[in-house]
């Protein structure tokens, strides 16, 4: 295998990829009858499948190349970062083990509680993670049984076509069917709608933001929303502050702060603050603080509006956003933050970019009210650090997010570097939280009548 031979591949015609299509009903058409197919293969076959996948996207070359060719279609995020996310997705992912079936024993016979397949599934993938998010979802999908039709971000439609095709052709190596996962090449709203009414399709997944969520709750399916969310972090006077300091840094620069997971502001108990900015700076956190440079920082990073981030700075390396408001990098500089207040668009607004805003807050209760205030209702991702666990445990209870990360960084709550398994779905909208292979499945009951 060469990366550059498949690179070729994705600059040939449609025809020539493995599952891609140029038009949905062909997607589906395949995806279709390959279910069909795939209905028929053992169980060791689904699992050898999902192992194909794994080993496809977790090799070294192929892991760097989606990589760097998601930075380079995207414009946006953090080479190094992506491949650590891809790879966790291709290995970390929960696969067929995930099904693990119920039973019930008694006089009056045996019922078993199982999993079934939907179907063909729909699954609408974001730019901000566009391979983790097909690579998790075939895994997870295809081990509950279905098959699936992606329709990419359009900004990410060339290296979403070379990973299905490289996913389908290693699984057909290992004795698929073909076109168990299945791409719409030219992603539009019509391609979208077409899909989402699409009689073969049984489920729809959207990963992305509200407008995409909504359309899928709204389809009349069974639909999965993985929304947007605005994770704020709450710091309080018993936390460890260097270390919480050093876990901040890092999850929210993660990736740029692109993942939907990562702290979106700080909100620090005031007792604290002065030594809590000192260990921001110590780790790569550059304070502004002059009144000149927070307006060009604002005045380049939020659109004409003032409410909304300006697209072309999501995801931008925090040292490429400062040059370009004119202001000069610190040489290690990876997150930019300044002292504001909770009306600032850059606290109330989701904008993806590693520019996160700290709140001062009067105590810990004020600190907790405001992030279940920001986080919008969300349900997504909220952050905390504390050594006083009745504190941990009250946040957790009033801001009812899907995933609370104590004492770490964002990025532990989807499983890097965290216990659990890994997953770019995250269902907050719908309620199946973290999704895996069982969320991808019907309940069906099966009773045995002994009599
Ligand atoms: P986006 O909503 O712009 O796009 C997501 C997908 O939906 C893309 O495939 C896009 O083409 C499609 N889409 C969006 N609006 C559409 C429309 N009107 N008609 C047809 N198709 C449409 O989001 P994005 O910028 O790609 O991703 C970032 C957003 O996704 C952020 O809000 C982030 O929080 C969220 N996100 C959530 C999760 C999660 O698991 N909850 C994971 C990743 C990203």
């Amino acid at each position: 295998m060469t990366i550059t031979a498949e690179r070729r591949v994705t600059e040939a015609s449609v025809e020539d990829l493995a599952g891609v299509f140029n038009d949905v009903n062909g997607a589906v058409g395949a995806a279709r009858r390959a279910f069909v197919a795939f209905s028929e293969c053992s169980m060791a076959q689904r699992r050898a499948f999902v192992d194909a996948v794994r080993e496809a996207a977790s090799q070294q070359d192929r892991l760097e190349y989606m990589a760097s060719a998601a930075v380079e279609e995207t414009a946006m995020g953090n080479a190094d970062h992506k491949v650590l996310k891809n790879l966790y997705a291709a290995t970390r992912t929960p696969g067929v083990e995930d099904l693990v079936m119920e039973a019930r024993q008694g006089d009056d016979g045996l019922t078993t509680l199982e999993y079934a397949p939907y179907g063909v599934i729909g699954a609408i993938t974001p730019t901000t993670n566009p391979t983790e998010t097909i690579i998790c979802n075939t895994i997870g999908m295809l081990s509950a049984g279905n098959t699936v039709v992606f329709s990419p971000h359009p900004r990410a439609r060339h290296l979403s076509a070379w990973l299905v095709d490289v996913l389908n052709r290693a699984m057909m190596a290992a004795g698929a069917p073909a076109n168990l996962i299945t791409l719409v090449a030219n992603p539009t709203p019509e391609t979208t709608t077409q899909l989402l009414n699409h009689p073969d399709i049984a489920m729809l997944v959207a990963t992305g933001g509200p407008q995409i969520v909504n359309m899928v709750l709204s389809s009349g399916k069974k639909a999965i929303g993985a929304g947007s969310g605005n994770p704020p972090v709450v710091v309080d006077e018993t936390a460890n502050i260097a270390k919480a300091a050093a876990d901040i840094v890092q999850g929210a620069s993660f990736d740029n702060n692109l993942p939907c997971t990562a702290e979106k502001e700080m909100i620090v108990v005031a007792e604290v603050l002065p030594e809590f900015m000192a260990e921001l700076q110590a780790n790569g956190a550059q304070v502004i603080s002059d009144r000149d440079d927070l307006a060009k920082l604002r005045s380049l990073l939020l659109d004409p509006s003032g409410t909304k981030p300006a697209t072309a700075w999501v995801g931008q390396d925090a040292q490429k956003i400062l040059r370009a408001a004119g202001i000069t990098p610190e040489q290690d500089t990876r997150l930019i933050t300044m002292v504001t207040d909770p009306l600032d668009p850059f606290v109330q607004v989701e904008m993806l970019m590693p520019v996160v805003p700290v709140v001062p807050a009067t105590d810990y209760l004020a600190a907790i009210d405001l992030a279940v205030e920001v986080e919008h209702g969300n349900r997504h991702t909220a952050i905390m650090h504390s050594q006083d666990v009745s504190r941990l445990d009250l946040m957790a209870r009033r801001i009812q997010t899907t995933i609370f990360v104590k004492n770490g960084p964002s990025f532990a709550g989807i499983g890097i570097n965290g216990e659990g398994f890994v997953t770019f779905t995250i269902a907050g909208p719908t309620g199946e939280g973290l999704t895996s292979a069982r969320s991808f499945a019907r309940r069906r009951r099966c009773v045995l009548d002994p009599h």
